[in-house]
């Protein structure tokens, strides 16, 4: 008995050691990827629901490990816990001012580029000017770029954090609010923040076609957020059905599977080419 026990922990370590092994690989890997440049974004459409159609895109990173496409969710929470976030981060917004700087040059159309920016990124006291630099060395349009922060950058110091979205704002770059409805920000945080845009979080569209709470939710968050004169987009729209349901409710914007999928720079650029001749 006391054998076959030894055997089961010999087992059990060394899938542990497996596990570690491979996290550690994949750490290894991540800190060499942007230097591979095996990094690369993806750009998802945003639709206006009124008739301008297209008013931007939002950047997605993808990581193409030996020649396979990794989902973020699968590197960022390791991206986050090692810090590596912070040049992955940099790398990502740069990116994003050269697409657009591409953009407007050749399709000469004022369009946005979404950028994600995680909570440690925000935590860098030099994040402002970081965003300065690299905006400014881009050549790029600051009211063109917007930055997608979540309700957990804002729920430790709020006098701190409406401090940095200020100074952000004076850079002249546009704040959403991302995922909303999922974190644990109170409501009375919203009435004090400098932020253009809420984006409703996707767990909340996929049932808003039948009676539902998330339907009530999605509705109050609506008018909500446009009595703070905030403008609305509703992430994860998939079908018509929820696009006319959330153009009933005055919803300004949306994003999804619907409008389209997100798409590499090339046929980004294809689907922006088509809609936008000016
Ligand atoms: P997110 O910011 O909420 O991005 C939206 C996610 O929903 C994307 O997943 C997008 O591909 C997916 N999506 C879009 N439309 C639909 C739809 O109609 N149906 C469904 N089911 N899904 C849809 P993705 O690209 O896998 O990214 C996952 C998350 O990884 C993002 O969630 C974001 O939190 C994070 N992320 C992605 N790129 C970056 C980045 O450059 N920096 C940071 N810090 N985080 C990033
Ligand atoms: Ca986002
Ligand atoms: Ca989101
Ligand atoms: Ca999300």
């Amino acid at each position: 008995a006391s054998k076959a026990g030894g055997d089961v922990t010999i087992e059990y370590g060394k899938k542990l050691n497996e596990q570690l092994l491979s996290r550690l690989q994949l750490e290894t890997d991540l800190r060499h990827a942007i230097e591979r440049g095996e990094l690369e974004l993806y750009y998802q459409p945003q639709q206006s629901m009124n008739d301008e159609g297209l008013i931007g895109f939002e950047a997605l990173i993808r990581w193409r490990r030996n020649g396979e496409l990794v989902s973020p969710a699968s590197f960022i929470p390791l991206a986050e816990e090692t810090g590596l976030i912070v040049t992955i981060g940099d790398w990502v917004l740069e990116q994003s001012c050269l697409q657009l700087q591409k953009w407007m040059t050749d399709a000469k159309c004022r369009i946005t580029v979404a950028v994600n920016i995680s909570p440690l990124q925000f935590a860098d006291p030099f994040f402002v000017n970081k965003v300065e630099r690299i905006i400014t060395a881009s050549g790029v349009n600051p009211a063109c770029i917007e930055l997608e922060i979540t309700e957990g950058v804002m729920v430790n110091d709020i006098g701190a954090t409406t401090k940095m979205l200020k100074a952000l704002q004076n850079i002249g770059v546009r704040l959403a609010i991302d995922d909303f409805g999922t974190g644990y920000s109170s409501l009375s945080y919203l009435t004090q923040l400098p932020v253009e845009k809420l984006k409703i979080d996707q767990s909340f569209v996929r049932d808003i076609t039948v009676a539902s709470p998330q339907q009530t939710v999605v509705q109050a968050t609506i008018g909500l957020a446009h009595n703070l004169g905030m403008i609305v987009i509703a992430e994860g729209v998939e079908t018509e059905v929820q696009q006319r349901l959330l153009k009933s409710w005055g919803c300004d914007e949306i994003q999804g599977y619907y409008y389209s999928r997100p798409l590499q720079a090339s046929a980004a650029s294809v689907f922006l080419y088509s809609r936008k001749i000016t």
